[in-house]
């Protein structure tokens, strides 16, 4: 058998999950295989790479000691909340325990109904798969805490969305599927037993170092809090707008999960956002610090009854580490821009450096990972050019890179250029790139896909011959907006 499952989530009580299994796909064929992340989770990649291998990752085998469930949630989405959603379209097999010793959950996406998926079909697109795939596994390789993509498979079905679609089925791994969201199902339902339940799994599986500590609740919220910080400022380093920051997609371990209309920029404008649904601009790039502490303020609510028995009590522990929220995320956020220019957060003015660049940026209109890849090179060679052709209008980047030449004068010239070759990566997945490989993937031609793959498992080392993927999209290559594809 290709997974030794060991699982835990379904020996939670009931109201945790519905069992539901797979529902066959029609014929199914192997897009791509992840062999390094097969070997990561002990997994013997060519079992998996198998007829075997095929049934169980599209849901028409089921794999033996599985025990397929869909989980239940709430979220809040786009600030309204709805108690009832769960996994409609996801299907967890079960847990496999890692080379490295961690548990993870391998979960398959787009095969069936669930008894969560209210009025949708349960399936998936083969887009969102292939635009998952490339997301997360590019992420991964950014170094960002992030679920990670097994298997895409082609289902040979079709799926209605804006008319007949080919289908796909997705295989998700994560360290779990625990959500903000999660805890809110328990707590809309005033069931605080089991929220405890669920306290109790999360620390055991995530959190274990604060286990025995006096109050482990408020440790939890004050670890999830940090690594929700940390995470949403790695997302800014590189420019990621995470594009649907429900609080159902929003994991309590600190991965990046749920890559539906995210995008990376081109242009750099704080405002910006991609998913076709964002009218308000809620998730908008500048804004995901803020969201990200909206969600864990709703995440602390829950938490209440098990911080302190005196209400006004746990309200106030809860607040005390909400409001350090701010304060990590904005550390974590200056370390990693000021690193981008060379310099670090204690260095004078480098803050201001960095927020006097992005004000130059946003109205010039320039490309967030050029700038940052080229101010190296300007460096080197003495000439602004590289950098003041990514403008719109130079004037001001002109003014800005004299300032910083001269900032740079006083620093070590070898430690700038170190912070700024890790700060600033050669590839990041572009949306024209990904849009090339669905376009040509729901035409049976899967090589833009494996190309781009290849080309990000290595996104901080220059590759010569990939070199057209580093240029940022030309007007008519440019995507304004990313769905999430349901
Ligand atoms: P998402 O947009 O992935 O965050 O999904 C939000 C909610 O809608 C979750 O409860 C999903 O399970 C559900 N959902 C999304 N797409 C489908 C679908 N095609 N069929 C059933 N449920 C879906
Ligand atoms: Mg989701």
């Amino acid at each position: 058998m290709p997974f030794v499952f060991d699982n835990t989530y379904a020996q939670l009580p009931d109201t945790f999950f519905k069992r539901v299994v797979p529902t066959p796909v029609g014929t199914p064929t192997m897009i791509r295989l992840n062999h390094c992340l097969a070997a990561e989770l002990g997994i013997d990649a060519t079992r998996l790479d198998s007829e075997e291998g095929l049934g169980i990752l599209s849901g028409n085998q089921s794999a033996d000691g599985s025990d397929p469930l869909a989980m239940s949630y709430s979220g809040h989405q786009f600030g309204g909340f709805s108690p009832q959603l769960g996994d409609g379209r996801a299907i967890l097999l079960g847990e496999v325990v890692g080379t490295n010793g961690v548990r993870r959950d391998i979960q398959l996406k787009g095969s069936g109904p669930t008894p969560f998926s209210r009025r949708g079909d349960g399936r998936s697109a083969l887009g969102p798969v292939l635009r998952e795939y490339i997301m997360s596994e590019a992420m991964a390789a950014l170094g960002v805490p992030t679920t990670r993509a097994l298997a895409a498979v082609a289902s040979g079905d079709h799926v209605v969305r804006e008319g007949l679609m080919p289908g796909g089925v997705f295989t998700r791994v994560a360290q779990s599927h625990v959500r903000i969201g999660t805890f809110q199902w328990f707590s809309a339902r005033q069931d605080v037993n089991n929220l405890q339940v669920l306290a109790d799994y999360v620390i055991a599986r995530h959190y274990s170092a604060v286990r025995h500590v006096e109050n482990p609740y408020l440790a939890l919220l004050k670890q999830v809090i940090n690594r929700q910080a940390e995470l949403i400022a790695q997302w800014m380093q590189l420019g990621f707008i995470h594009g649907v920051m429900n609080t159902d997609n929003m994991t309590v371990s600190g991965e990046t999960i749920d890559y539906g209309p995210c995008a990376f920029l081109d242009a750099y404008h704080p405002a910006k956002t991609f998913s076709s649904i964002d009218h308000q601009g809620r998730y908008a790039f500048g804004n995901q610090g803020p969201i990200g502490q909206w969600n864990l303020t709703r995440f602390a609510e829950t938490l209440l009854p098990l911080l302190h028995t005196d209400r006004p009590t746990a309200i106030a522990l809860a607040e005390a580490e909400l409001d350090a929220f701010t304060n990590v995320h904005q550390t974590a956020l200056k370390k990693r821009l000021t690193a981008k220019i060379g310099l670090q957060t204690d260095d004078a003015n480098s803050w201001s450096m960095v927020e006097a660049l992005l004000q130059t940026m946003a109205v010039g209109e320039a490309d967030f990972t050029l700038v940052f890849r080229r101010l190296p090179e300007t460096l080197n060679s003495g000439s602004d050019e590289p950098v003041s052709r990514l403008f719109k209008q130079p004037t001001e980047i002109l003014t800005w890179l004299k300032a910083w030449r001269n900032r740079l004068q006083q620093v070590d010239r070898n430690r700038c250029l170190a912070l700024m070759r890790r700060a600033n990566p050669v590839f990041v997945p572009r949306n024209h790139r990904i849009e090339e490989a669905i376009t040509a993937g729901n035409e049976g031609n899967f090589e833009p896909f494996h190309r781009l793959n290849r080309v990000l498992q290595q996104p901080f080392t220059e590759q010569a011959e990939f070199s057209a993927y580093e240029v940022a999209p030309a007007p008519d290559e440019v995507v304004h907006a990313t769905f999430c594809g349901t």
